[in-house]
C-alpha cells in the first residue's frame, strides 16, 4: 500500500508508480465511453487529482457511478501521464473503496459557491473548500516561518500563562474566569464580590497580551517570543478584530527601539519571502478569486524597505496632503485606519513604521523620550491592512514607570514583581506583538479576519 498524497500524485514524478489516495470526491462526471471521472481532493494541495475509474471495476454499477461531491474514497491504482490540461497526472483506478456516503440532497457544498458568510454557519464543513483550505495550509506556513525565524536568531520560545491577574495596560476588555455561581454570587461585608472564595482568591482574566511575563524572561535569558492565544472582549464587529486570536511576542533584552524595528523588518520579510516561495499554488488563487493584489502586497513586503517616519512627521505629512478625511487629523489623537492607509498606501506605497508616539494615548510601560511629550512606541503598518504590529521600547528607569502609572491611575503596588525588573538589573529592552490573523488576511487578501481562523470568536459567536 503505497500512500501518497495528492499533492505528491500530481507531480510528474509520480508517473508510474502504483500507489494508494485517499480523499474526498469533489466531483464525478460519466463518459459516453463507460468510464467516469472523479476528481479526489485530501487537503494536501488546492489542487484536485483526477482519478479514472473503467466500467470493468466490480463496483462500477453499485456504488462508482453513485459518488457525489463528500463521499470519502481510497482508491488504489496506477499513476499516469495525463492528457488533460492543467495536469501532469491522473490515477488509473484499479480497485475503489467507498468509506462514506455524502447524501447530495443535503451535503451543503456542492457546486454552488456560497458567501464567506454561509461558509462562516458551517465552520464544520467549510474547511474542504478550495478557499478555507487555501487560508489554512497559508496560515500553516506562516506559523512555520514564525518559529523558524525565532528559532535561528537564538530566541527561546516561552509560555507564558492564558490565565493571569494582571490585565497588561487595559490593552483590551478583558474576559473574567471565575468558579463563582453566577446566581449566587458571595459578598464581603462591604457587600463587594468576595473574591476570597474564587479560584484564585483575586479577580483572574483571560490574557489579552504575554508582554508582562515576556518581560521577566527576557530580563534572565536574553531573547525570547511567546505565541499563543490572546483574548480580548471589545465588542467591536470590525474585520480585523476577533475576541480570541494568535499573537506573537518577541521580547528582547539589551535592545532599543532601533533594534525592535530591524527586528520587526527582517522577521516580516521572512514571512513573505517564505510563503512567496511555499504556497505559490494557494497565493495564485487569492490572486485569482480573492484579491488581485495580493501577489505585489507579498513582493513589497519581502522586497521592499520599510519607512520609517516619527508619528509628529506623518501628522505634518498628513495635514500637508490636502487629502479629506473623515476624522480630523490633530497632533496628539490616535491615527483612524483611513489616514493609516493614506500614509502607506498614497504616500509610501511600502510598509511603514511609525515611531515616537505622544505619552497620553501608550501605555504606561513605554519608555519616555527626552522631550516630555512622546513614547518610544512604534507600529508597523502594511498597505491595505494597516496595524500589523504594536510594539516599544520599555520604560527601565523605576522612578519614570511609578510616576507613569499613577498618572493613568495604576496602582504600582499591583505591580511589585514587574517593578523589581527595574530594581534588580534593570536593562534596556524592547519587543512587539503581532497578530497572526492579521498577517494571514494580509498575505491572502481575505477581507474579514473571521475567515482566517478556524473558529472564529467574535460577540455571539461561540457555537463549535
Ligand atoms: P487595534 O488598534 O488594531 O485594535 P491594538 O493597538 O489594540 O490594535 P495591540 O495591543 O498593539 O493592538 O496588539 C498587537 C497586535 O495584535 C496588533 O497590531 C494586531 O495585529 C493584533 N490585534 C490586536 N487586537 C486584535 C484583535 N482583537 N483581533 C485580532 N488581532 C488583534
Ligand atoms: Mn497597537
Amino acid at each position: 500500500m503505497n500512500k501518497i498524497s495528492i499533492c505528491e500524485a500530481r507531480q510528474a514524478e509520480a508517473i508510474g508508480q502504483q500507489a494508494t489516495l485517499q480523499g474526498w470526491v469533489r466531483t464525478r462526471r460519466d463518459s459516453k465511453g463507460g468510464f467516469s471521472f472523479l476528481e479526489l481532493n485530501d487537503g494536501t494541495c488546492l489542487a484536485n487529482i483526477q482519478v479514472v475509474a473503467d466500467a470493468d471495476l466490480p463496483n462500477y454499477e453499485s456504488e462508482i457511478k453513485r459518488l457525489t461531491a463528500g463521499c470519502s474514497v481510497t482508491v488504489r491504482g496506477e499513476m499516469k501521464a495525463s492528457g488533460g490540461k492543467g495536469q501532469a497526472t491522473e490515477m488509473q483506478a484499479a480497485e475503489v473503496t467507498v468509506h462514506g456516503w455524502s447524501d447530495p440532497d443535503e451535503y451543503p457544498l456542492q457546486k454552488k459557491r456560497h458567501s464567506m458568510e454561509k461558509l462562516r454557519e458551517w465552520a464544520h464543513l467549510r474547511p474542504r473548500t478550495n478557499t478555507m483550505g487555501a487560508v489554512m495550509r497559508v496560515r500553516n506556513r506562516i506559523c512555520r516561518s514564525i518559529h523558524d525565524f525565532f528559532q535561528e536568531e537564538g530566541f527561546l520560545y516561552v509560555h507564558t500563562p492564558i490565565i493571569t491577574a494582571s490585565d497588561c495596560e487595559g490593552a483590551g476588555e478583558m474576559f473574567r474566569v471565575t468558579t463563582l455561581d453566577p446566581a449566587n454570587i458571595p459578598l464581603d461585608a462591604k457587600g463587594q464580590v468576595d473574591y476570597k472564595q474564587d479560584f484564585f482568591d483575586r479577580p483572574s482574566y483571560l490574557t489579552v497580551s504575554g508582554q508582562l511575563e515576556g518581560e521577566i524572561y527576557a530580563t534572565a535569558l536574553g531573547k525570547v517570543y511567546t505565541f499563543g492565544p490572546t483574548f480580548r472582549a471589545e465588542n467591536s464587529n470590525t474585520s480585523r478584530h476577533l475576541a480570541e486570536f494568535w499573537m506573537v511576542e518577541p521580547e528582547i533584552a539589551f535592545y532599543d527601539l532601533e533594534d525592535n524595528m530591524g527586528l520587526a523588518e527582517r522577521f516580516l520579510k521572512r514571512i513573505a519571502t517564505e510563503v512567496l516561495a511555499n504556497c505559490e499554488e494557494d497565493i495564485e488563487f487569492f490572486q485569482k478569486r480573492i484579491d488581485d493584489q495580493v501577489l505585489e502586497t507579498l513582493q513589497t513586503i519581502a522586497e521592499k524597505p520599510f519607512h520609517r517616519i516619527s508619528y509628529t512627521e506623518a501628522i505634518e505629512r498628513l495635514e500637508k496632503s490636502g487629502a479629506k478625511f473623515e476624522f480630523p487629523i490633530a497632533w496628539g489623537t490616535d491615527l483612524q485606519a483611513e489616514h493609516e492607509r493614506y500614509l502607506t498606501e498614497k504616500l509610501f506605497g511600502t510598509p511603514i513604521i511609525l515611531y515616537d508616539y505622544p505619552d497620553a494615548i501608550k501605555p504606561f510601560y513605554m519608555k519616555c523620550n527626552e522631550d516630555g511629550k512622546t513614547v518610544r512606541a512604534m507600529d508597523v503598518l502594511l498597505p491595505r491592512v494597516g496595524e500589523i504590529i504594536g510594539g516599544s521600547q520599555r520604560e527601565d528607569r523605576l522612578d519614570v514607570l511609578e510616576t507613569r502609572m499613577k498618572e493613568q491611575g495604576i496602582c504600582p503596588e499591583d505591580y511589585w514583581w514587574y517593578l523589581d525588573l527595574r530594581r534588580f538589573g534593570t536593562v534596556p529592552h524592547a519587543g512587539f506583538g503581532l497578530g497572526l490573523e492579521r498577517m494571514v488576511q494580509a498575505v491572502t487578501g481575505i477581507t474579514n479576519i473571521r475567515d482566517v481562523i478556524p473558529f472564529p470568536r467574535t460577540p455571539g459567536n461561540a457555537e463549535f
